[in-house]
């Protein structure tokens, strides 16, 4: 028997966020962005519920081969590009686009031998990480117009910001951002909106939307839930009471005796530990659902196992399943409770929680 946990990918909510997204795109071409195995809901469900999509985006080549060899024949955005020489003979058999986003990579692309390769230039509008800067983009796109077999296809930028306010203040606000990038913008040359930006902000304009969290029905702002945004979150992650105790008032209970008992209370057992990716630092008090009620985590996780108090719950016992996260508890509320974001939880799933779809 295989160990009782696993993560269940629901498609019908791929589907339902894909078309939420569609509608807020108005228009611009829909990348759904699947990088990280899809937020850790496996290539090939993102694959299968994102099938309206226009293209994908992702990081790896590997990913993209992966992608094509599972019948994905429209668009693939490779979000950073190539990172070697080798890569790109790759990139022009299976029709994918990279983004061109250092000096270095024109260099290369110069050097190789092209017949037909799209390519998108990557601007720094103020998140400073890749990209050209707004005023070399002109330059970096006429070098590379210069070499037979590409075609320049537009220009991408991402957001440092937002989740914020439009005119926040600091130096990458959306607004100042897309300020940068205004005058790409009035040739129709920009590609810019991450979730938040596709469903907070309105200004935010160009011609595609690079969304990912959302379509995994996850809200990219912690202070908005995903039913606000008519998001249906698509994963849940659940696994097995394996063992129950009674345990005495002025007991501890796991590693480090971080939880003491104020009653008599009942524990139990559950088979899923930091090893398959729910937070070591996740603190005492952190809900699941079980057996239609909260429980709270009492203790501290261990690599294959966390605690928590079904005292209150006495229909909980041995072979109840526990929702770690989905439907009942919020990935953005448990990421909030140990100083991370929802997007690093699903993404943190281990590869030896199995991973299946309904
Ligand atoms: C990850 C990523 C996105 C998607 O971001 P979300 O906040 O998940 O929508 C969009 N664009 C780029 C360049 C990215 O790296």
């Amino acid at each position: 028997m295989s160990r009782p946990i696993s993560a269940k990918i629901h498609l019908k909510a791929l589907e339902h966020n894909l078309a939420r997204l569609r509608e807020a795109a108005h228009g611009r071409t829909l990348w759904a962005v699947v990088k990280a195995n899809a937020y850790g809901h496996g290539l090939e469900n993102a694959v299968k519920g994102f099938r309206d999509a226009d293209g994908l985006a992702l990081i790896e080549v590997r990913e993209a081969r992966r992608a094509r060899e599972m019948g994905w024949k429209k668009r693939i955005l490779l979000l950073e590009g190539f990172f070697d020489a080798s890569d790109i003979a790759e990139l022009q058999a299976l029709d994918i686009e990279p983004v061109v986003h250092s000096r270095w990579q024109i260099e290369l692309l110069k050097k190789a031998h092209l017949t037909q390769l799209k390519v998108h230039i990557k601007v720094n509008s103020g998140m400073n990480r890749l990209g050209f800067q707004p005023a070399e983009v002109e330059e970096a796109a006429r070098e590379l117009r210069s070499i037979a077999g590409i075609k320049v296809l537009d220009a991408v930028t991402h957001f440092a910001n937002a989740e914020k306010a439009f005119d926040a203040e600091g130096p990458a606000s959306v607004a100042r951002q897309l300020e940068r990038m205004q005058p790409l913008l009035d040739r129709g040359e920009a590609c810019m909106a991450n979730s938040a930006a596709a469903l907070l902000h309105s200004q935010v304009q160009g011609n595609g939307v690079r969304a990912g969290i959302v379509l995994y029905g996850i809200s990219p702002d912690a202070s908005i839930s995903s039913a606000e945004l008519g998001l249906i979150p698509a994963m849940t992650l659940t696994a097995r009471i394996i063992a129950v105790r009674e345990v005495a008032a002025g007991e501890a209970v796991g590693y480090g005796s971080r939880w003491r008992a104020q009653r008599p209370s009942r524990i139990a057992v559950v088979a899923c530990g930091y090893a398959d990716g729910y937070p070591r630092a996740m603190p005492d008090g952190a809900p699941t659902w079980v057996a239609g009620g909260f429980a709270p985590l009492a203790g501290a996780v261990s690599m294959d196992m966390i605690t928590i108090d079904v005292t209150d719950l006495p229909q909980a016992g041995v072979g109840s399943d526990v929702e770690l996260w989905g439907e009942h508890v919020c990935v953005n509320d448990l990421a909030a409770r140990c100083g991370t974001i929802g997007y690093e939880l699903l993404c943190a799933v281990a590869s030896r929680v199995p991973v299946s779809s309904d």
